[in-house]
């Protein structure tokens, strides 16, 4: 029997997960490998598929009908690997994406087209406060007349003397945030236009009048774009 490829990684593929099996609709959900596949309702298979040929190989012999890419909206090689291969075959794609933060009153957004954009667009003396991961840290070795903040969940290897580690878990409230930017004196806040829930560090440098370096999505591929998951349960429901 074929069954529906959910690529995914994300809360948003999580839910989609639960509504199909809530309706027996035969999927498997794919992972990259880097985090535990525990508590799908769905068969989980793991690790990379050796680019988009791989990706084509496994459609094929794993007799997939649909491709739903519910990835995070900054990964930004797996949308287009997806459109190739099952593009490719013919077969039925579309991505599921939660819609982008967009600014509200009193906010002090900069659009940055990437991260090297933010890291030119410091200021010297700024301390910032970086929410884009530690894999971001090489765009900003440069900027050795900024200060830097990281947080992540796990302890860090060694890193430059111009950035700072906090191991922790992102703060709840926008009031733990400005608390967290405000101990660390922090003059700009580095982040990701991920959306989604998570958006408290943006309250919270609004309500500290900080300015916020907002890093745009990576380019997605043309194709059928859904932002909920229900909306794109409609749409597998209705694939012949
Ligand atoms: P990426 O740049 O699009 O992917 C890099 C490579 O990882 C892909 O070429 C693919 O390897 C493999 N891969 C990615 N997603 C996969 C999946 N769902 N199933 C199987 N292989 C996958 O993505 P990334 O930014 O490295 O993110 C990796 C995963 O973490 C994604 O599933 C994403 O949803 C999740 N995630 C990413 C972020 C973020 O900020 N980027 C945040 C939260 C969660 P092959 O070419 O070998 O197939």
């Amino acid at each position: 029997m074929s069954r529906i490829l959910i690529l995914g990684g994300t809360t948003e593929a999580r839910a989609l997960c639960s509504l199909l099996a809530a309706r027996s609709i035969e999927a498997e959900v794919s992972l990259a490998g880097r985090v535990p596949g525990t508590d799908y309702p769905l068969p989980v298979r793991s690790g990379g598929f050796g680019g988009a040929a791989g990706l084509a190989r496994y459609l094929r012999e794993a007799r997939i009908r649909a491709l739903l890419d519910a990835t995070h909206p900054f990964a930004a090689a797996m949308p287009w690997n997806a459109a190739e291969a099952a593009d490719g075959a013919g077969l039925p794609r579309a991505m599921l994406k939660r819609p982008p933060w967009l600014p509200g009153p009193g906010e002090r957004w900069r659009g940055m087209p990437d991260l090297a954009a933010a890291a030119a667009a410091l200021p010297a003396g700024a301390r910032v406060f970086l929410a884009t991961g530690a894999g971001s840290l090489p765009a900003f070795a440069s900027c050795r007349d900024c200060r830097f903040l990281l947080r992540q969940m796990t302890p860090p290897g060694p890193l430059p003397d111009h950035v700072e580690v906090l191991v922790a878990r992102p703060g709840a409230t926008a009031a733990e945030e400005a608390a967290l930017l405000r101990a660390h004196r922090i003059t700009h806040l580095v982040a990701k236009n991920s959306g989604g829930p998570a958006r408290a560090k943006l309250d919270a440098a609004r309500d500290l009048g900080l300015e916020v370096l907002l890093v745009a999505r990576p380019l997605l591929p043309p194709g059928r774009l859904f932002a909920r998951p229900e909306a794109a349960l409609d749409w597998i429901e209705g694939l012949a």
